[in-house]
This record gives C-alpha cells, sequence and structure tokens, in this order.
C-alpha cells in the first residue's frame, strides 16, 4: 500500500472552512479537554473567507452592524472586541463602531484571529488539509471521505459546513458566453476589473447587485446599469429608531396570511408611534426558525412561492449609505431597473445580447458589454455544482431537505440518508440545513449552530 492508500485518521474532520467550518473549529478547539486531532478540509486557503468575507474590497461591507457580528453566543461584544484592536479604527469610540457597517474582510481576518488564538490554547490539535472533498461514506467503524487529491480521510465524526453556491446565470445561451462578459458577482476580482465605460447588465437585484453597483461606483463607473429581476425590488435600508415591543409569539400558531396580515397591522402600529418598520422586522429575527418550523408544509410551499423575494427585502437590509448610493445611481438615470424574466445571453462581437420578457410578457432586449450574474443563493442541493453534494445525494447517503432545498437533517443536525435514517456521525451547519431551518445563512444561525457542537469532543 502506497502512502497515498493509507487514510488519515482523525476524531472530527471539518468539511469546508468558510465561517460556519472556522467557527466549528473554534468551538471544539475551545470545548476540548483532552488531545484530538481536528482536520479542516477547504480548497480555498486563507480560511475563513468562504463567498461573503473573501471580498478585499472596502466598499463591500456587512449587511449587520458590527455590535451584531460576534461569532459567539456567549461573548456577544467579541467582533467589537477584535475591531477595537484594529489599526484602521484607532480611535473610534465603541459606541460608533459597534453601528458601523465595516467592510467584509474584516471578518474573515477576525475569524482566523480566533482560531489562531483557540489553536494555542487547546489540547486539541488542528490540521488543515488543502483539498476538495468528492465524496463521503459512512462505514461501520468511521466515516470515509475522499479528497480530490486522491488522499483518504477516515473520521469519526464529520461536520458539513459546505456553504453557499451561486444559481447559474438563468439564460439560454449563457454558459457559452466568454468569461470577460459573463461575471459571476462573487468574483470580486472580475468585477472590479470591469471597463469604466461599458454598459453593463446585472442579473438579479439583491445583496449581490448592490457589491456589484457599489464596486462599479467605487471604480468610477460611467456606463450604463441595467438591472433585472423577476420583481424589480432593490434591497431596503436598515434604519435607526425604536425597538418595536409587540409579542411576537401569537404569529407562530397563525397561518401564512394571517402573519402576514398581523405583520402589516405591527409595521402600521409602529409607523404611528414613529417606530420604523424595520423594528418590526427585527423583533421576530430571533424567531425565524421557529416561524417557518410552525407553518404547515403548504404555507411553506406557498411562502416559497409567493412571499420569499418580499420578505428577502425586508429581512436582509443593507447599510443606508449603500442604499442611498442605489437610488442616486438610479435618480441619474445611470441604473436602470427591468421587471422581467431573462431567457437568453448570445455574444456578438463586443456585445452581449440578451433577451427575454418583462412583467406583460412583451420583449425586452438589452445590448451590452458585459452580464454579472448575481441571482443569488441556490438552494437546491444537487443544483450546487458540488461534486460531494452530487455524490451524497445520488448514493443515498443524504437525501434533499424539505421543499427540495438543502439536504434533510435531523433536529440536532444530523444527516438523514434516502431511507430517513439519521446518521449522527455527520453533522450539517449552516446554508444546507435551509429546508428544515429557513434561517440557517447568517452569523447568528451558524454561531448558534457551531456552539451546540462541542459537547460531544469533550
Ligand atoms: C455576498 C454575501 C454577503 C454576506 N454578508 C453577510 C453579513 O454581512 N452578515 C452575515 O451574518 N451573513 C452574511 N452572509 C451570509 C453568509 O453566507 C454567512 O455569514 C457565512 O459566510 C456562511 O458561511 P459558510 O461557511 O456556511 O459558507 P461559505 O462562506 O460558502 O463557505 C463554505 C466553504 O466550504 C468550502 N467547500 C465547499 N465545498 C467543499 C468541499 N466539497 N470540500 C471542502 N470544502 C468545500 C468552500 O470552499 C467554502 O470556503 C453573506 C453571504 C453572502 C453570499
Amino acid at each position: 500500500m502506497s502512502a497515498i492508500d493509507t487514510p488519515t485518521v482523525c476524531e472530527v474532520a471539518i468539511v469546508g472552512g468558510g465561517a460556519a467550518g472556522v467557527l466549528a473549529a473554534i468551538g471544539i478547539l475551545r470545548g476540548a479537554r483532552r488531545p484530538l486531532r481536528l482536520l479542516m478540509i477547504e480548497p480555498s486557503l486563507p480560511l475563513g473567507r468562504g463567498v461573503a468575507y473573501a471580498t478585499p474590497r472596502e466598499e463591500h461591507v456587512l449587511n449587520v452592524p458590527a455590535a451584531k457580528m460576534s461569532g459567539f453566543p456567549e461573548q456577544p461584544e467579541d467582533f467589537l472586541d477584535y475591531l477595537n484592536t484594529v489599526p484602521a479604527f484607532a480611535g473610534v469610540p465603541r459606541e460608533t463602531l459597534a453601528a458601523q457597517f465595516v467592510s467584509r474582510g474584516h471578518y474573515a481576518n477576525y475569524l482566523r484571529e480566533r482560531l489562531q488564538q483557540a489553536v494555542d490554547t487547546s489540547p486539541a490539535q488542528l490540521e488543515i488539509i488543502a483539498a476538495r472533498v468528492q465524496a463521503l461514506q459512512p462505514e461501520v467503524d468511521a466515516v470515509r471521505l475522499r479528497l480530490d487529491s486522491g488522499r483518504d480521510v477516515q473520521a469519526g465524526k464529520v461536520i458539513l459546513a459546505v456553504g453557499n453556491a451561486l444559481r447559474p446565470l438563468p439564460a439560454r445561451g449563457a454558459s457559452s458566453l466568454p468569461e470577460a462578459k459573463r461575471i459571476e458577482a462573487w468574483d470580486y476580482a472580475a468585477l472590479a476589473d470591469i471597463p469604466v465605460a461599458a454598459d453593463v447588465a446585472i442579473i438579479g437585484s439583491g445583496l449581490s447587485m448592490a457589491d456589484a453597483v457599489a464596486t462599479l461606483q467605487a471604480n468610477g463607473h460611467r456606463g450604463r446599469i441595467h438591472v433585472m429581476s423577476r420583481h424589480a425590488l432593490l434591497p431596503l435600508p436598515h434604519a435607526k429608531g425604536a425597538p418595536a415591543d409587540y409579542d411576537p409569539a401569537p404569529l407562530l400558531v397563525m397561518n401564512l396570511r394571517q402573519r402576514l396580515h398581523a405583520l402589516r397591522q405591527h409595521a402600521a402600529d409602529a409607523a404611528v408611534r414613529g417606530i420604523p418598520w424595520q423594528s418590526v422586522m427585527e423583533r421576530i429575527r430571533p424567531l425565524g426558525q421557529a416561524l417557518w418550523q410552525s407553518l404547515s408544509a403548504d404555507d411553506q410551499r406557498r411562502f416559497l412561492r409567493h412571499v420569499v423575494r418580499y420578505w428577502d427585502v425586508h429581512r436582509h437590509r443593507i447599510a443606508a449609505p449603500l442604499h442611498a448610493q442605489l437610488l442616486e445611481v438610479q435618480r441619474q438615470g445611470r441604473l436602470q431597473l427591468h421587471r422581467g424574466r431573462l431567457e437568453t445571453a448570445v455574444a456578438e462581437g463586443a456585445c452581449v445580447r440578451l433577451a427575454g420578457v418583462d412583467r406583460w410578457r412583451r420583449p425586452l432586449q438589452l445590448e451590452v458589454q458585459c452580464v454579472i450574474n448575481a441571482t443569488g443563493v441556490e438552494m437546491r442541493a444537487q443544483a450546487m455544482r458540488n461534486p460531494l453534494l452530487q455524490q451524497l445525494l445520488g448514493s443515498g447517503v443524504g437525501r434533499a431537505g424539505p421543499h427540495g432545498i438543502g439536504v434533510d437533517t435531523a433536529p440536532d443536525g444530523s444527516l438523514v440518508d434516502a431511507e430517513g435514517v439519521v446518521e449522527p456521525r455527520v453533522q450539517v451547519i449552516g446554508s444546507l440545513r435551509i429546508g428544515s431551518l429557513w434561517e440557517s445563512l447568517a452569523i447568528p444561525d451558524l454561531r448558534r449552530q457551531a456552539a451546540a457542537l462541542q459537547a460531544p469532543c469533550r
């Protein structure tokens, strides 16, 4: 047997070194009371970046204030404590910093610093492997992972933290466009290289669109910006204001229609008292998962079909200055919002011709120099173009989650296989749990899930 055939053996292997994987590693390192071998397998180093925090661009800011971004439930001010040590924020009063929407790159640095501190003080040992896991197979004594390097890992426990994938551009011909004409919104370097005079089309009008516009603006872009999406809803801003004080618990026993009606009523009542609707949404944030789980399956389906986009813009808001910038570019006539559906994308000479239909099914045509795919997070695991997820679902080791989104998990996060059998040795954290939890993407959800993983490793 050659060295490469000998599996690496460890007690815990974390697959994915984005925010969720790093928070899980910190939790395990901090919780360990004895030496144990922990592996982190991530193809894209340095750790802690994932898609959200990999951006080096100053204008790409967190979408919540710094005060709410601690990685640890028991240390709610930890991210603020970290920012206080960053030279760029020297002299900024803590209260000012708490309310700031800082550049996302700081978050990856924060996670790495806390990981290093946990490594330095833990009896457990962390080994980082720069590779992609291609297959996962539970066996009698361990869970076997096959890496793209050809190496195998045998782990007593696996934490799946493979995170987010961008939806493909939903247009016939899109995959044949030359690379320079079809830019993924999360390819921050390509975004920054768009010529300043180019007319561009951004498909999708959510948070990634706001990032793209911010980069174009930061680069002094002069061309036209067409934004096309099904609902043409721009992200809404955060607002300062008093907290809402209604009791959200009764929402849990209402059906979807009643909940929407009640929320509108709470927003109207709040407005009368000078409280912004944003505070009404903040009030239900801690109940996000309970609200999803208490909906009937039919209402969950209705939500996904009819409400989700409206939910997204009210729930996932952006910093007020970023929102003001979007409105200003729109007011100047440089950003045009199109409500419609893209159907085809064809390269013609220096241009890309986009064709689709508007909301009245009338033809909609655009001619631009490049198209930016900002269609957002893919929710269906089998569509994520991740070989590991395709193997999991194809082999029956896992199955799609409720409504076909994410993967199916037990209430404790254990993977559920195609027969409905729970595999407690494979724990899922992050956005793959979307079908079961809905709110399983942002840092407050990830930090709770990561903290819950500590106990078995003591
Ligand atoms: C653009 C953007 C901005 C965001 N801004 C915020 C914000 O301001 N605040 C907030 O709370 N949340 C924000 N979010 C939500 C965000 O998704 C989470 O905060 C967090 O980044 C998710 O981390 P993750 O580790 O689950 O996923 P990811 O960040 O996607 O990381 C997953 C990691 O797994 C690795 N991986 C994938 N497949 C494999 C494999 N087969 N083998 C090994 N490794 C693999 C990937 O390389 C990647 O590094 C944002 C999301 C996006 C997309």
